[in-house]
């Protein structure tokens, strides 16, 4: 038996990356996993590996702006397996490019995404902690935040707004029911330069990706690290970033 044996587990952006990542090893190690993203088919497919290979898991088609189906997703977790443990806020963009380009629709997506779906899912999780008497947050958020670079500013600002969110729940948390938990990756070999319009940028991040990113799976183990813990135990903040990234 692990900690994480028997746990509750609902992620979004599960759908790849870093969230399928988390998915499978926290599905592996013992917890039930309830998958949202947008790709229902990926969830689907995902969902059924996971129980082929003896975990539970069930999909649940989440888009992270939309407040009803974060609850819904909550709601999943609590009729399948009959509570939420753990809520881990990982769906995220990048349309990241210079702020004098002025893409206002990528910064308001990346404000709906990145920061408004981590705030629907606070308000879907928190009332199912505070009645069962506990509850973890865990977030993606970036090291983007911590080094600002060109091109970065907006998403960074995202990311910096959840790291913010966070510390002030965790001060107004401290009762011992809630923990939270922000992790800041560097640069992990995902998916997430789909995410880019800007061609020149795009290439760049995904030359830096392929060139020395990190697997998925090492954040995926720092998840699970974190919600392992004793529940007197809070992992506030981490980072992990390939030991080469300048
Ligand atoms: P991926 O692009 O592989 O994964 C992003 C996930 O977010 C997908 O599952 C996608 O699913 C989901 N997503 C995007 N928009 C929505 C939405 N509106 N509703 C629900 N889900 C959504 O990239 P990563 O795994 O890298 O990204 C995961 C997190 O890690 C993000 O928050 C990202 O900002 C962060 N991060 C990534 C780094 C990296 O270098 N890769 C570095 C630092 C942080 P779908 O499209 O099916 O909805």
């Amino acid at each position: 038996m692990t900690a994480i044996e028997g746990q509750v587990v609902a992620i979004t952006g599960a759908s790849s990356g870093i969230g399928e990542a988390t998915a499978r090893l926290l599905a592996e190690r013992g917890a039930a996993v309830v998958l949202g993203a947008r790709r229902t088919e990926r969830l689907d497919h995902l969902a059924r590996d996971i129980r082929d290979r003896g975990g539970r898991a069930i999909a649940c088609a989440t888009d992270v702006t939309r407040r009803g189906d974060l609850e819904r997703l909550v709601g999943q977790a609590v009729a399948e397996f009959g509570r939420l443990d753990v809520l881990v806020g990982n769906a995220g963009i990048a349309r990241i490019g210079p702020v004098s380009d002025l893409d206002v629709d990528g910064w308001d997506a990346m404000i709906d995404v990145n920061l408004r779906g981590v705030l629907y899912g606070i308000a879907a999780a928190l009332p199912v902690f505070r009645q069962q008497g506990h509850g973890h947050l865990v977030t993606t958020v970036s090291t983007s935040g911590l080094k600002i670079v060109p091109t970065q500013a907006v998403y960074a600002a995202t990311k910096n707004a959840v790291r913010t969110l966070l510390e002030g729940l965790r001060q107004e948390s401290t009762d011992g029911v809630l923990r939270t938990t922000a992790i800041s990756p560097g640069f992990v070999r995902t998916e997430l330069t789909g995410s880019i319009d800007d061609a020149q940028v795009r290439e760049e991040v995904r030359r830096n990706m392929d060139g020395f990113g990190i697997e998925p799976e090492a954040v995926a183990r720092v998840v699970a690290f974190a919600i392992e813990q004793p529940r007197d135990v809070e992992i506030g903040e981490v980072t992990i970033r390939p030991t080469v990234q300048g």
